[in-house]
């Protein structure tokens, strides 16, 4: 017989409420949950999760947390947990982030109600829904042989150097996002656009497409703002990059370990 438990991903301003004693990151439940729930400020389904349903948990402001808790940041378990749970954390902390930014009716103003059926929220005045926001990002390795080009935005920590990336605007194909972000902010043109793979990124609500292209025309010119610097990079003497808990870290590895299987 399968056991079917609820369990509850606990935040508070977008922080993870974990023990101290557990090594792995795990929601709560059972007697824990009870001793818990009594000050938790909002409770949200968010679908099923493995073992059960799972539920977002935001707690009250007066919450004081005992000496074997302790408050994580999620930006800082990318990596640490598997994709799998990852996603269900983020998916728990999305959901949140979106509840508490649409409280209230954006067409006639009245408080919004969680809808019966569906991931959403419906206006009770005007039957207005609103379902959760996720931000499509393209995220994009340009290469150009056994090179890879590799910037720096102004909030990368010290020494660290990944793919470039940016928001895909309304009404745009992916395929124009990835050559408007790279000619925007390094000034050259690409070729032979691939899809890689996707990575939703809670923080608070994007989905971060990964592309592939090949180096066509011009000259590396920054844009100064969203990049400080930018150049490339022979495989063998990389900067520092993202961790292989980012689709950026991913990809990157991904096309070196591809330019090793050429070469062999
Ligand atoms: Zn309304």
């Amino acid at each position: 017989m399968t056991v079917v438990t609820n369990s509850y991903f606990v935040f508070r301003d977008e922080r993870v409420l974990a023990r101290k004693e557990r090594a792995a990151l795990l929601p709560f439940s059972g007697r824990q949950w009870s001793f818990l729930k009594p000050l938790a400020e909002s409770i949200l389904p968010i679908g099923k999760v493995p073992g059960g349903q799972g539920f977002a948990v935001e707690m009250a402001n007066g919450f004081e947390i005992g000496d074997e808790f302790e408050w994580l940041s999620l930006r800082g378990l990318v990596g640490m947990l598997d994709d799998e749970m990852f996603n269900i954390w983020g998916r728990a902390a999305q959901l949140l982030h979106w509840q508490k930014n649409h409280r209230f009716c954006g067409r006639c103003g009245e408080m919004t109600q969680l809808h019966e059926r569906e991931q959403a929220r419906k206006c009770p005045a005007c039957s207005s829904a609103y379902y959760p926001r996720i931000s499509p990002c393209i995220i994009v390795l340009v290469t150009r042989g056994e090179e890879l080009l590799l910037a720096r935005s102004p909030r990368f920590p010290e020494g660290m150097y990944s793919t470039l990336a940016g928001f895909v605007e309304v009404g745009e194909p992916l395929e124009r996002t990835v050559q408007r972000e790279i000619a925007e902010e390094v000034s050259i043109q690409v070729r032979n656009i691939r899809y890689f793979a996707s990575q939703p990124w809670p923080f608070p609500d994007q989905l971060m497409l990964g592309f592939f292209a090949e180096y066509d025309a011009g000259e590396i010119q920054i844009d100064g703002e969203e990049i400080s610097d930018a150049d490339w990079y022979h495989h063998r003497s990389l900067p520092i990059i993202p961790s292989e808990g980012t689709i950026a870290g991913r990809m990157i590895r991904r096309y070196i370990e591809q330019l090793k299987v050429c070469r062999s």
